[in-house]
């Protein structure tokens, strides 16, 4: 139902959307001169190329450079893996799919260098079910508060040593164990690397990459997502030849009735009201 909303855009769709019976968040740090990348990466660079009032108009236009692998953003296959996809070349089906949001905050506070363990997915298939063929996984770890202060997010006051990082990630075994007996199609964490700090050779990297799952990192937000329950969309820039780019992750929440009254109510009452129809047109 959700998806036919997407792919066929008619009029009522139209309305469905602009009277936000649909409740979007997003999961995408901003792109700018704060963004953060590993260590070895020149800094993003936003040069003004014009911002001001011309003759006839207003004119604003700008030049930026970022490296694939900064901020919000998606690793390719290819990143660690030859032959395997790179960014332009992974299926659009691929970045589109149900969200499964897996909470492992206590996890992460307790011990900064945990990694996702096998049973961890198994006690939350648990209580929500398999996770569903083609999901886009969200790790979240509590980290993206920390977002873009540099030692926070490193976890270390040497910033430019890889080896003193300590932050969480996902197991290797647990990554084998997701590509082999799951079909899914993204794994997304909120922190820099879906490897943990202290991983050595970023085995994940290398199992996912063999498995033609890209990987996001640096996610925003997951907080405002429900447990199931979403459409996360994965939009990376289609970078020729890439092994990853910055990419803007959002969600849609499938269940318009989850949706705030309270925005509808301060667009007006029509709205509220429509806002309640199309709920419960969507519902029975
Ligand atoms: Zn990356």
């Amino acid at each position: 139902m959700l998806l036919d909303h997407v792919f066929l855009l008619t009029t009522f769709d139209w309305l469905l959307l602009e009277s936000s019976a649909f409740r979007v968040v997003d999961l995408t740090h901003s792109q700018g001169v704060t963004t953060l990348y590993w260590p070895g990466n020149v800094d993003f660079n936003f040069t003004i190329l014009a911002r001001g009032q011309t003759e006839n108009f207003w004119l604003e236009a700008n030049w930026f450079g970022t490296a694939e692998h900064g901020g919000t953003h998606l690793d390719s296959p290819s990143h660690f893996s030859q032959g395997q996809w790179r960014t332009h070349q992974i299926p659009p089906s691929r970045l589109i799919g149900p969200g499964a949001v897996i909470d492992l905050k206590p996890q992460a506070i307790e011990n900064p260098d945990y990694r996702v363990t096998i049973r961890d997915l198994e006690k939350w298939e648990q209580s929500h079910g398999r996770i569903p063929n083609g999901a886009i996984v969200l790790i979240n770890f509590g980290w993206a508060h920390r977002y873009p202060n540099r030692s926070l997010v490193f976890n270390t006051n040497d910033t430019e040593n890889s080896t003193t990082f300590h932050f969480p990630g996902i197991h290797e075994d647990t990554a084998r164990w997701m590509a082999a007996n799951r079909n899914i199609s993204i794994v997304a964490v909120d922190t820099p690397s879906v490897d943990s700090g202290q991983a050595v050779h970023f085995p994940v990297h290398q199992i996912f990459g063999r498995n033609n799952i890209p990987g996001v990192e640096n996610v925003a937000n997951i907080d405002a997502l429900p447990v199931t329950g979403s459409t996360v969309f994965v939009g990376v820039i289609k970078l020729f030849d890439g092994s990853g780019g910055p990419t803007r992750i959002m969600a849609l929440i499938d269940d318009p009735c989850q949706n705030n009254g309270a925005n509808q109510l301060s667009n007006g009452l029509p709205f509220l009201a429509f806002a309640l129809l199309t709920c419960l047109l969507n519902k029975y």
